[in-house]
């Protein structure tokens, strides 16, 4: 078992985005934000058997969950730049994920993942962004663990019921100065993470 520490580092080695689209929220999860969701869904048994990271960008997520042992992960983005930079990172890693290039509206996977791990856009550019994928994730998987902007818990359960928001948790999310229109070099924001049960 890779412990949460050691998850980070490796996490560290991952790229980000070349070039961040401000219109598909391209912010990649910060090493230690992605250890945490991941690490939280493994203490629940819940990062087994096929696991799905929708809007996978560089390919965070992805890589961790296969690094703590999930037996397949697919990650799939609609931006093929960003799937081209997550292989590179998966290989710099040395793990194998498999990676698909497609728009979480038209998704081509059947029901059968066991989970989404997933940091869909958090809707600061366009409201309600990260519903598509939401709805995406409970097509095809009993599970889900999502990263939302703080405060959208009452939401997204409403959104998603009758599926059910089991627990939750807040996190503390560092943002890089990365577009023109954030002014401070750096500060943290709080986000909150789901465990999501379909019902
Ligand atoms: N999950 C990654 C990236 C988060 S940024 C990480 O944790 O680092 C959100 C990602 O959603 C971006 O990579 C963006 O390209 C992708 N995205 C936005 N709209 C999408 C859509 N309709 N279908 C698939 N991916 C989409």
């Amino acid at each position: 078992m890779v412990r949460k520490r050691q998850l980070e580092i490796l996490l560290e080695k991952v790229e980000g985005f070349a070039e961040p689209s401000a219109r598909r929220e391209q912010y990649a999860t910060p090493a230690t934000v992605a250890a945490s969701v991941l690490h939280w869904a493994y203490m629940q048994g819940d990062l087994e058997g096929l696991v799905c990271d929708l809007g996978s960008g560089t390919g965070v997520l992805a890589i961790g969950a296969k690094l703590l042992g999930a037996d397949r992960v697919v990650g799939l983005d609609v931006d093929p730049r960003a799937v081209k930079t997550a292989e590179e990172n998966a290989r710099r890693v040395g793990v194998s994920v498999d990676w698909v290039v497609g728009d979480v509206n038209h998704l081509p996977f059947k029901p059968v993942f066991n989970v989404v791990v997933m940091n869909p856009p958090f809707g600061a550019q366009r409201r309600g962004a990260d519903r598509p994928f939401l709805r995406g994730a409970l097509g095809i998987a009993d599970v889900i663990y999502s990263i939302h902007n703080y405060g959208s818990k009452d939401f997204v359960q409403r959104f998603i019921s009758p599926s059910v928001i089991t627990e939750w948790r807040t996190v503390e999310f560092p943002i890089r100065h990365t577009f023109e229109f954030h002014r401070r070099e750096r500060h943290v924001i709080k986000a909150e993470m789901y465990r999501i049960e379909r019902r």
